[in-house]
């Protein structure tokens, strides 16, 4: 195989395909493919990626774990909250800043903790809402909603493209046709607490 059949190899296929991943792995992620039992799936976590849900729920899940006392309003988006090993600090951040927590969970997922649901549980002002835009955005918290669009675009062109003649689509077309729009499948609440027992208890 020569350098230009390699370079041709991952400019015409490799490099789409990966696109084209990316693309479905966005819209699996959102509202549009599937949604969630809104009584196991708060509204705040609808049409977000299904590990950042998960995530979030476990969490939420230690909110017993805390009590009002255990939490210090400090100033401003600055809490303190007190958990069995220590203190921890907690900043929702702002425009230019990203929130953060002193936590071990959150150094490792980025994502919020026990300590920012047990914010969102005891001071009602603060939650999800006041985290930063910059933050609820892709990749973490949200699917990338261009990506979205752009795979609903395809699954469209091609459906049209099918009605006008099936058999010269698959030849010229086998690579770039977006598979169907999936059914709506609704997670119901016995199906996600099957993923907490394996996922082990927030402690
Ligand atoms: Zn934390």
């Amino acid at each position: 195989m020569t350098l230009s059949h390699i370079i041709s190899s991952i400019t015409t296929q490799f490099l789409p395909a990966l696109h084209y991943k990316y693309v479905f792995k966005n819209f699996k992620q959102s509202d549009l493919y599937r949604s969630y039992n809104p009584s196991v799936v708060p509204d705040y976590l609808q049409g977000r990626p299904k590990e950042t849900i998960l995530h979030c729920l476990h969490r939420q899940g230690a909110n017993n774990k805390f009590v009002r006392e255990d939490i210090v309003h400090v100033h401003m988006e600055n809490f303190e909250v007190k958990g069995k090993k220590g203190s921890y600090t907690v900043n929702f951040g702002d425009q230019s800043h990203d929130p953060h927590c002193t936590c071990r969970d959150w150094l490792t997922f980025h994502l919020p903790c026990k300590h920012f649901f047990a914010i969102f549980h005891h001071f009602p002002d603060w939650n999800w809402e006041k985290l930063p835009k910059h933050y609820l955005m892709p990749p973490y918290l949200s699917a990338d909603s261009e990506a979205i669009a752009e795979y609903i675009s395809g699954t469209q062109k091609s459906s049209a493209e099918h009605s006008i003649n099936l058999e010269d689509t698959l030849q010229d077309h086998p690579e770039s046709n977006y598979s169907e729009i999936p059914r709506k499948v609704r997670y119901n609440s016995f199906m996600l607490s099957d993923c907490f027992e394996d996922g082990g208890k927030v402690s």
